[in-house]
């Protein structure tokens, strides 16, 4: 199924009651004096959370062109872009959506709420060159938030975090702040503090662009903390700490890739030069020798398809085949329960290149399995939900066998 087809998103913080808070809908009268640009039409700001545009320039009545830069040079092509378009009349508005470092990546997403996402109307675009769009937008009587992806900000993770903790068995701490001085959150979840047991590690959002990994994440740690029997079994054998927003000021500033030092933090495992990475190591020193156990690692991460990086399968790992014999689980079971096209994915298997990356570093550190799990960029936003969870599931399954043939 081709992304273009759904034309409905709906961003995952619906859930939220309070989520219609995180972004302002009406531009206040000062955030509309401190617009990017403005003509007798529209006016473009970047005054939210996550937004990006970097220049505007003023072409007619109607039309203008915007610039994306990204925060640092060199860097991956994830060009991200948010802004705000408030209009003054209704009438058409052509947007030019210029890039001065990247190729067009992201098909524009729109919203009039912050909350409510649809794909922008592919016939409504033009593309100019690989580096340049045009966008013919309707203006109606409200602002229109256009962005890469839709906007899954620090206020989306946190209250997810603080409704996440409300679980008897969850608790929430703060393993330090990021360079801007926002807290890196991990929930933990034990239900037993008297028994020790192995732990599950997960992290996310490392990249910022990468929104569709976020979707993922939150369905599948939902499924592990959830009230079935699986989640039940599985949290009498297993313990889970989850770092859920690894790089909050890159997601705030609509950074591409990197924090506030313009530094992937993918790419500082092993090294830990940085705030965000240093919290983190800290945390994993729990698994030193002699410490508590860790048995599987995922990072949640984008890219233009679904893919899972793995360990080879010459590498051996504790548990050993957990990669194998999961992922072809979680194949079956999504070609039987949601079709066989709906949500296609590859395993790659990666042999430690010896890039500082979470996966090598766990593999390296603990010799564990450690996964990084991709999302495609396009995935079917419903699909991507529906798959996190079976993964999940055939995870807590996998598990629960090893650990019941280690007894
Ligand atoms: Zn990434």
């Amino acid at each position: 199924m081709y992304w273009h087809r759904k034309i409905l998103l709906v961003l995952v913080c619906t859930l939220f009651a309070n989520c219609a808070t995180i972004l302002a809908t009406q531009p206040s009268t000062s955030e509309i004096a401190n617009a990017l640009c403005q003509n007798e039409t529209a006016a473009i700001d970047v005054n939210f959370p996550a937004s990006r545009a970097n220049n505007c320039q003023i072409k007619s009545a109607t039309s203008l062109t915007i610039t994306i830069d990204p925060e640092n040079k060199p860097i991956n092509s994830s060009a991200w872009y948010a802004f705000r378009v408030t209009p003054r009349q209704e009438g058409m508005l052509s947007v030019n959506l210029k890039y001065s470092h990247a190729k067009h990546r992201y098909p524009p997403k729109v919203s009039t709420d912050g909350i409510n996402w649809q794909i922008f109307d592919p016939l409504k675009i033009d593309k100019l060159s690989e580096d340049e769009i045009r966008m013919h937008i309707r203006l109606i009587d409200r602002p229109i938030y256009v962005a890469a992806q839709e906007i899954f900000s620090v206020g989306v993770h946190n209250t997810w975090i603080d409704k996440t903790e409300k679980l008897h068995f969850v608790s929430k701490s703060i393993l330090g702040n990021s360079i801007e001085g926002r807290p890196l959150y991990k929930l933990e979840a034990r239900t037993n503090p008297n028994i020790k047991k192995p732990y599950v590690v997960f992290v996310g959002r490392q990249h910022p662009p990468e929104v569709t990994g976020a979707m993922a994440m939150m369905p599948f740690i939902e499924t592990v903390l959830g009230k079935s029997n699986l989640a039940k079994n599985f949290r009498d054998k297993y313990d889970i700490i989850l770092i859920p927003n690894m790089n909050p000021d890159g997601v705030t500033n609509g950074n591409w890739r990197h924090n506030m030092n313009g530094i992937d933090l993918n790419r500082d495992w092993g090294l830990f030069t940085q705030p965000e990475t240093q919290a983190v190591e800290k945390e994993l020193r729990r698994f030193e020798n002699g410490g508590d156990e860790i048995v599987l690692f995922l990072d949640f991460h984008s890219t233009w398809r679904n893919l899972l990086y793995t360990q080879s399968d010459a590498e051996a790992t504790r548990p050993a085949n957990f990669t194998k014999n999961w992922l072809s689980a979680v194949e079956t079971v999504i070609n039987k329960k949601l079709g066989k096209d709906v949500y296609k994915f590859t395993r790659e298997q990666n042999p430690n290149s010896g890039q500082p990356n979470s996966k090598n570093y766990m593999y390296m550190t603990y010799g564990i399995p450690a996964i990084t799990y991709e999302v495609g960029d396009n995935t079917d936003r419903k699909f991507i939900e529906l798959a996190a969870k079976i993964f999940a599931q055939e995870m807590m399954k996998n598990l629960i066998e090893w650990d019941a043939k280690n007894d």
